[in-house]
């Protein structure tokens, strides 16, 4: 197929597109910009998307990550990922995003706002006045933080800091580790004696 070919065809499939789809995108989402240093892919207009679509960057930058199943982090008004993620997996998670949490289910029109009302979040939208309840799901816990400290067992430590009563403190996951008689900066192997909730007591282990 010519350039010119495709181009005809382009046009004649635009003015095929029924006038409701066109006054429903009253928003203008920019194209994607993507990059790719090293390992990391840099989504360069992240922060110019988040405010088209007129939605808190965190939130945003939070489903992003969880539906891409990759980790990363927010660079001024660049989204980082650890990885490299090809912009149509981007592109396809923010069209879920925005049938989520964007346009409304009756209208389509993205003119919404998410509210919260009680206990559950609402999306209101103000061109046709429907609302319906979203889904609000908590971020993901990494295996290290859901992992349970075990009595009896022996971890790998750093011991971050010194309590009131002179005992090495050391964090994993959720955890708050007291090691009897342990110095500051020292790395080491600990036997867990003692678990409460989110706090545990261990001495240093000695292979
Ligand atoms: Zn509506």
């Amino acid at each position: 197929m010519s350039g010119d070919d495709y181009l005809a065809l382009l046009k004649r499939a635009r003015e095929r597109l029924p006038d409701d789809i066109s006054k429903v995108s009253r928003f203008e989402l920019p194209e994607i910009d993507v990059l790719y240093e090293g390992k990391t892919t840099v989504w360069r207009n992240f922060g110019d998307v988040a405010d088209v679509i007129r939605r808190e960057h965190l939130a945003f930058f939070q489903y992003m990550i969880r539906e891409l199943g990759t980790a990363g982090t927010m660079d001024g008004r660049r989204a980082m990922f650890k990885g490299r993620v090809v912009k149509k997996n981007i592109e396809d998670k923010l069209g879920s995003f925005l049938n989520a949490y964007v346009y409304c289910q009756e209208c389509r029109s993205p003119d919404t706002r998410l509210v919260r009302e009680g206990r559950t979040m609402v999306l209101r939208c103000d061109a046709c006045g429907g609302h319906r309840p979203v889904a609000v799901r908590k971020a993901k816990r990494t295996t290290r933080e859901s992992a349970a400290l075990q009595e009896g067992k022996i971890y790998d430590v750093l011991i971050e800091d010194i309590g009131k009563k002179g005992d090495g403190v050391a964090k994993l996951g959720n955890y708050t580790i007291f090691v009897t008689g342990a110095p500051r900066g020292a790395e080491m192997k600990i036997l867990i004696e003692k678990v409460t909730g989110n706090i545990a007591y261990a001495r240093p282990h000695v292979e």
